[in-house]
């Protein structure tokens, strides 16, 4: 019998991905470029609570001021 294996669009470069149990970097072709898109996301977390606390401060500096 035949086992198909499905080919997915590696999101990060592009390429061929092959979707398989062996392929545990699925969707990702490859470890590397899973690493990239995690370490994507990571660096875009970051930036939110940074910009969640500067509002935080203004609202409490228009309070205060009222
Ligand atoms: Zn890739």
């Amino acid at each position: 019998m035949a086992i198909k294996v499905r080919k997915v669009r590696c999101p990060q470069c592009g390429g061929e991905a092959l979707w398989s149990m062996e392929n545990k970097y699925r969707p990702f072709c490859s470890e590397r470029c899973k690493q990239i898109d995690l370490g994507a996301w990571a660096s875009e977390a970051y930036r939110v609570p940074v910009q969640e606390k500067t509002l935080e401060l203004d609202d409490d500096y228009l309070s205060k001021a009222e």
